[in-house]
C-alpha cells in the first residue's frame, strides 16, 4: 500500500509542481501542521509525516440511523489528522487532498467494504468560492486518480445558496439542525444505485449529513457513511 512518504510531495493537484519545488529551495514553505521547515518539494515535515503515517483507523463503527447502515470514521478531533484537514480547508492547501485521500483509502481498505459508488457531501457554495475548490469533491477525485480507479463518484444533489450560516459557527445542536433544513435538492431525473457511500471530512453533530441523507433516502436502500474525523 502507498505510504504517506510517497504521497507527501508537491505533485498533487497543485498547479505547476516543479515551479513550486524550485521556489521551495529558496523560500521554504513551513510545515502546515507545526511550522517547522520542510524539505524541498514536500508538504509535511518528517516528524508530522511520521506521526500521521503511524495513525491507525478507529477500530469501531459509529451508530447509524435511518438509511445510514454503517458509519466509518478514521479518527477523532485531537488527532494530527484533524490538524491536516484544517490546514487543507482553512489555509487552504489544495495539495493536501492527496494526503487525505490516502487516509480515506486506508479507511475503506481497513473495513474491507466494497465501495463502488461514492458521493461527496456538497460543500457550502461560499466555501467553494473562497477556497477555489470543493473540499469533499477534490478528496474523492484524488482518491479515484491515485488509489481507486474503479470507483464511481456520483454527485446527485445540489446545495442551495441561502443565507444560512456556516455550520462551524454554530455550537448548539438544535440550531445546527434548523440551519441546514431544506438546503439540499436532488437533481431532476436522478437514479441511484441501491447502495451508496457518502463522504464528509469532519462530522460534528451530524446535522448536515442527516439532512443530506433525508433528501437521498427515497432514492436508495442503504448508505455507508465514511468520515475522516468524528468530533466528540
Ligand atoms: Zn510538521
Amino acid at each position: 500500500m502507498d505510504t504517506l512518504t510517497s504521497i507527501n510531495t508537491r505533485k498533487g493537484p497543485e498547479e505547476r509542481p516543479l515551479l513550486k519545488a524550485f521556489l521551495d529551495l529558496f523560500f521554504p514553505n513551513p510545515c502546515p501542521l507545526c511550522n517547522e521547515r520542510t524539505s524541498a518539494g514536500r508538504y509535511l515535515c518528517p516528524s508530522c509525516e511520521k506521526a500521521l503515517d503511524e495513525l491507525l483507523p478507529a477500530p469501531v463503527l459509529g451508530k447509524g440511523s435511518g438509511k445510514v447502515a454503517r458509519l466509518h470514521y478514521y479518527s477523532v478531533e485531537d488527532s494530527p489528522l484533524y490538524e491536516l484537514i484544517k490546514a487543507y480547508k482553512y489555509l487552504p492547501r489544495k495539495g493536501l487532498a492527496d494526503h487525505l485521500a490516502l487516509f480515506l483509502y486506508r479507511l475503506i481498505v481497513f473495513w474491507r467494504v466494497s465501495v463502488p459508488f461514492i458521493i461527496p457531501l456538497p460543500a457550502h457554495p461560499a466555501s467553494i468560492r473562497a477556497r477555489g475548490f470543493s473540499n469533499t469533491r477534490l478528496i474523492l477525485d484524488r482518491l479515484k486518480v491515485r488509489f481507486m480507479p474503479e470507483i464511481t463518484i456520483l454527485d446527485p444533489v445540489v446545495r442551495r445558496e441561502w443565507s444560512y450560516r456556516p455550520q462551524a459557527s454554530l455550537i448548539d445542536e438544535a440550531k445546527r439542525k434548523d440551519n441546514v433544513r431544506g438546503v439540499f435538492r436532488v437533481k431532476k431525473g436522478t437514479i441511484l444505485p441501491e447502495r451508496v457511500a457518502l463522504f464528509d471530512d469532519v462530522y460534528t453533530t451530524g446535522a448536515t449529513v442527516a439532512e443530506y441523507c433525508r433528501v437521498l433516502a427515497p432514492l436508495v436502500k442503504e448508505i455507508d457513511l465514511f468520515l475522516l474525523i468524528r468530533r466528540k
